[in-house]
């Protein structure tokens, strides 16, 4: 069984940054990766925030350069999904590609987003429904769209869409949002948007293309088609933390619980970026944890030595 000093799970920014970091302190690490390296940053056409590129730079051309950097110092990378890890000292790591073991474990598998779960929605991601108005927004230029939640990302969304779209509906559960007071006082003053409150999408509509959507009116129970040729989904984000919650402390929403180390409740596994509880959610954060993650492992490492 391939055994290794570190093992990152996750190759996102976080993750890269503590591959780099363990690579350079001479650690035998590897980082697992289940789908495209750079993690949700590759969606991202423009980073304008972070350090060091002052004109910008694209989301996968970050990714890869991180990647890039991170390997020359001799960081493994494989594509293969973690399927569950089992504590002891080595820690034992059931993948798709196999069994590993590892000294130390860094967890920086991130956060996806969360779906309406419709039949249809699946299908027509990338056809009309989208998790990311930066992404996507100048699609729908001079169209209509929608956006479903009632956070602060669904409104930030919404402003945003209102820049390109001719007509921007928000659709919420609730009567009343849950975005901080200046986003919605932002969002109430602008006319391109329109809100329709107590009501939920039922139904996906489209072949192909979406073409609208079935609500419903949880308080009336009437049901409407509204005709858009975009919604945006932005109703929060879910942990990757599943495969980790029978051994480590996650809270109420799933986020694993780290001190300021990135020490999780496990001797030996650290986590960093969007996973962890209280997480900014910011490439420049998820970096940073990165590289405090990657240097707690060595100096557990050269304790249990
Ligand atoms: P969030 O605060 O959890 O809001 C999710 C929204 O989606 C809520 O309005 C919720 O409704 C709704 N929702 C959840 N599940 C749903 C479902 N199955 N069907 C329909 N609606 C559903 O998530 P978020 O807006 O992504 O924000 C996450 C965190 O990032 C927050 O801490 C937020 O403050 C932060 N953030 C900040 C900014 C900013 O400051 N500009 C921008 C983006 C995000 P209910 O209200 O009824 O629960």
């Amino acid at each position: 069984m391939a055994r290794y000093e570190v093992i990152i799970v996750g190759g996102g920014p976080a993750g890269l940054a503590a591959g780099l970091y363990t690579s350079r302190a001479g650690l035998k690490s590897l980082l697992l990766e289940r789908g495209i390296l750079g993690g949700q940053i590759v969606n991202a056409t423009l980073v304008e925030n972070y350090p060091g590129f002052p004109g910008g730079i694209s989301g996968s051309e970050l990714g890869s350069l991180m990647h890039q950097q991170a390997v020359r110092y001799g960081l493994e990378v494989v594509t293969a999904e973690v399927i569950g890890l089992t504590p002891g000292q080595p820690y034992s790591i059931s993948t798709t590609e196999g069994n590993l073991e590892a000294a130390a474990i860094v967890i920086a598998a991130g956060s996806e987003y969360r779906k309406l779960g419709l039949v249809g929605e699946e299908k027509l991601s990338g056809h009309g429904v989208s998790y990311c108005a930066t992404c996507d927004g100048f699609l729908f230029r001079g169209k209509k769209v929608a956006v479903v939640g009632g956070g602060d990302t669904a409104i930030t969304d919404a402003l945003e869409l209102s820049q390109h779209a001719k007509k921007v509906y928000v659709i919420h559960r609730r009567d009343q949002l849950r975005a901080g007071q200046t986003l919605q006082q932002r969002a109430f003053a602008q006319p391109k948007l329109e809100f329709i409150w107590s009501t939920v999408v039922d139904e996906v509509m489209g072949e192909k293309m979406l073409k609208g959507l079935r609500l419903c009116n949880v308080k009336t129970g009437q049901h409407s088609i509204l005709e858009v040729a975009g919604v945006f989904v932005a109703i929060g984000l879910m942990p990757n933390s599943q495969r980790f919650s029978d051994i480590l402390e996650l809270n109420d929403a799933g986020y694993i619980v780290t001190d300021e180390t990135m020490a999780t409740s496990v001797p030996g596994i650290f986590a960093a970026g969007d996973i962890r509880r209280n997480s900014v959610r910011q490439i420049a954060a998820a970096v940073g944890d990165g590289a405090t993650a990657a240097m707690s492992a060595f100096k557990y490492l050269q304790e249990i030595r």
